[in-house]
């Protein structure tokens, strides 16, 4: 029999956390009548996590348990977890007691017109240097996507197994689960939910992610924007390129045929028409070769959500 419910939960260095947890969501569940699975994800632990997810286990059929050799990160929790889960609802919830299991019966109400339901942490208890560089974080993917939501990286959610299983979470793409999901086509929405402050243990990211976070910002817009047509951002800024450089060498060739000009007269603008017209030709190059990966790539260019007989 397979359950309705995955809750898959990535821990790392968690272990006064992984009971309590546990507790919380149990009484939640069997209050609501639900047939659940918990999946505990231990990214590399150093501490005693593991030792506690595995007391879990013996103790509990419906809790499974996944140790990584080291600690792989978030994405590949993820990875993990939605590769082995049995149920149709696949809750991602964080280890730190900080996601209200209270909520799910909430997740799951919403997640009747919904694939994903995101959670949005508000009030959010967390200190400054982790607010900050969310907010800004949050502000930068208002203004860059489609989506519009309050909060696009909240480890609280819920989601149709369907739309879980089809992603390619690596590095820190799982801060943008949101935005690939509704790529695909899929419907989502959000929730606000109850926000705890951090008990025990420490918070393993810092004020430094807003800096990597830039890069991954470029690497999702681009994938959205340009993975299937790699020319028109390449090769628009390659075409401007050349006409600037050819206006350029145009002014030089007018002073020279027409005033009887040196061409060393105009030496500055003739330069910068050659830099101008290479540059076009190299940006222009680069397109057509993203266009050769791009095509010589297998990858699913779209989804069907429905086929009739
Ligand atoms: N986590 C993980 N691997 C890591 C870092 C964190 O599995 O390399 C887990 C962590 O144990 C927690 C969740 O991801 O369950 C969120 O981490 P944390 O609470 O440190 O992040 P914050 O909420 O402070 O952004
Ligand atoms: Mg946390």
């Amino acid at each position: 029999m397979k359950p309705e419910l995955s809750i898959i939960i990535p821990a790392r260095n968690e272990e006064q956390n992984v009971p309590l947890l546990y507790t919380e969501i149990t009484e939640v569940l069997s209050a609501a009548k639900r047939s659940y699975e918990i999946i505990y994800i231990d990214d590399g632990s150093t501490d005693k996590t593991f030792a506690q997810i595995k007391q879990l286990c013996t103790k509990d059929k419906r809790v499974r348990a996944i140790r990584f050799a080291k600690n792989f990160k978030k994405s590949a929790a993820y990875m993990a977890g939605f590769a082995a889960a049995q149920g149709s609802v696949i809750i991602t919830m964080d280890a730190d007691l900080q996601d209200d299991p209270a909520e799910i019966p909430r997740f799951l109400e919403a997640l009747n017109d919904s694939d994903l339901v995101m959670g949005w942490k508000h009030p959010r208890l967390d200190p400054w240097w982790k607010t900050i560089p969310s907010k800004v974080f949050n502000l930068l993917n208002r203004c860059l996507f489609r989506l519009r939501l309050h909060d696009y990286d909240c480890g609280f959610k819920a989601m149709r197994a369907p739309a879980a299983k089809e992603l390619n979470l690596y590095g820190d793409l799982y801060r943008y689960l949101p935005i690939l999901v509704s790529r695909l086509g899929y419907r989502v929405s959000e929730i606000p939910v109850k926000h705890h402050p951090r008990k025990f243990g420490r918070s393993k990211y810092g004020f430094k992610r807003i800096f990597t976070g830039a890069f991954d910002l470029i690497t999702v817009k681009f994938l959205s924007d340009f993975t299937q047509r790699p020319l028109h951002l390449f090769g628009g800024t390659g075409l401007v390129a050349l006409g600037l450089g050819f206006l350029a060498e145009l002014y030089v060739l007018y002073f020279r045929l027409v005033e009887g000009e040196l061409f060393v007269a105009h030496l500055p603008m003739l330069l910068l028409g050659i830099l101008l017209l290479v540059l076009g030709v190299q940006l222009f190059s680069l397109g057509l070769l993203g266009e050769l990966v791009s095509a010589s790539r297998n990858v699913q260019r779209y989804r069907i959500a429905e086929t009739l007989n």
